[in-house]
């Protein structure tokens, strides 16, 4: 699938480090260590039928950030990213619309596309969708079942096949989470606890069986479409390679996706499945989660068609830290314009302080999980005071947009 156009990422002077994540598995911090000098990145992307919200924008400009830092240490990055563009969210979207699930999907991809255009985020080398991934999840699928975790259920007009999570060695261990709260979970977040004829109730589907009106494609499994876990974990593997260092995506998918995803990759390659989980905290609005399904979204493209700087809506993001959780509010966008124009009126300044402390004191706050509120706070403090440096301003330009993304 195309991707978007990329923006231009400046190198600056003295790129090499080294960056600490909190890892969501052993709840800690964590050095990202390339093999060879190529971060291999994934990160989990939209079901296109209610792009892109602030919460979609908070997650991408979140690994966008991975990505940049990454970048100013050094570092290759290679970086892939899915579309879920066949699944019941989108299927059930497009029945209530009237509209065909490829239509709503292709225009819901566009919109991103363009969403993350304006917002400067760098694309995937390899974006893609679960319906061209068919092929590699029905082999990922059929590797699974020599090893005896992916078995059929007991039903005899669907025989739906179905992961046996206790076959992974740690199932549980990234969540935190076991028994009757990782059954409650699992049922609020698009598993099926209930379903009859599987061997664990946390048992996650793989490949569903053609239901009337619903797309299917052929293959050995049957006539069907894939799960969503087993997607993103094909994906993964075929575009990363086994054991890559980052899985990352919003909060709310550290169980069951990403638990499954780990379970059914380690099961497969018999090797971890990522270095490390990495997860973005949640944007509320009103007390609640953004979501379709409370109808409280704000859209970044509403936003942009109002007149919004896509380059506030950046910054305006980028001052609450990745893995916090918080709230949208009516002055979340004034506050970021108004640091955006300090900045750009600190930048355009004949003579400002020298550059080189600042990007030195923002690199290091950026390579320790990521504080993108203490470099923006370091950059506020910059742009007040007075200096004597004719190169200073298109200097740290060079950097905020380097290291944040942020054209000034
Ligand atoms: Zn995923």
């Amino acid at each position: 699938m195309k991707a978007w156009t990329g923006p231009e990422v400046p190198t600056l002077p003295g790129a090499a480090g080294r960056l600490l994540v909190h890892d969501t598995a052993l709840e800690s911090l964590v050095p990202v260590e390339p093999d060879a000098g190529e971060a291999r990145l994934y990160v989990c992307g939209i079901t296109p039928y209610d792009a892109t919200h602030l919460g979609h924008a908070n997650t991408y400009v979140a690994f966008d950030l991975l990505q940049r830092v990454l970048l100013d240490c050094g570092s290759r990055v290679t970086f892939t990213q899915n579309v879920t563009d066949v699944d019941d969210p989108l299927l059930e979207r497009a029945d209530a619309t009237g509209v065909d699930w490829r239509e709503l999907a292709a225009d819901q991809v566009q919109l991103f596309r363009d969403d993350m255009t304006a917002l400067r985020v760098i694309p995937p080398q390899h974006y893609i969708g679960a319906v061209e991934s068919i092929p590699s999840v029905v082999e990922l699928i059929e590797s699974l079942k020599h090893t005896g975790a992916v078995y059929q259920v007991d039903d005899p007009e669907y025989p739906d096949w179905y992961f046996e999570v206790r076959r992974a060695p740690g199932f549980g261990r990234l969540s935190g989470l076991a028994g009757d709260d990782a059954v409650e979970v699992f049922g609020e977040r698009g598993g099926d606890p209930d379903r009859a004829g599987k061997r664990d109730v946390l048992d996650c589907l793989v490949w569903r069986l053609e239901r009337p009106g619903e797309p299917a494609w052929d293959s050995p499994l049957g006539r069907g479409r894939p799960g969503w876990h087993i997607e993103c974990t094909a994906i993964a593997l075929q575009y990363l390679g086994v054991h890559f260092d980052v899985q990352g995506g919003g909060s709310d998918l550290v169980f069951p996706h990403h638990e499954m995803c780990a379970a059914e990759g380690a099961v497969a390659t018999r090797q971890p499945f990522a270095k490390a989980y990495v997860h973005a905290g949640m944007v509320g609005l009103h007390g609640e989660k953004m979501s379709k399904s409370k109808g409280n979204l704000v859209l970044v493209s509403r936003l942009r068609a109002s007149g919004g700087d896509p380059m506030a809506i950046r910054l305006a993001l980028l001052a609450h830290h990745y893995r916090s959780d918080w709230e949208w509010t009516v002055v979340d966008l004034p506050r970021a314009q108004e640091r955006l124009d300090a900045w750009r009126a600190g930048v355009a300044r004949t003579v400002a302080p020298a550059a080189q402390p600042l990007v030195a004191a923002v690199r290091e706050v950026l390579r320790t999980d990521l504080d993108a509120p203490a470099a923006l706070g370091l950059i506020d403090a910059w742009a007040a005071q007075p200096g004597d440096d004719p190169d200073a301003g298109a200097q740290v330009g060079r950097a905020v947009d380097a290291l944040l993304g942020v054209l000034l």
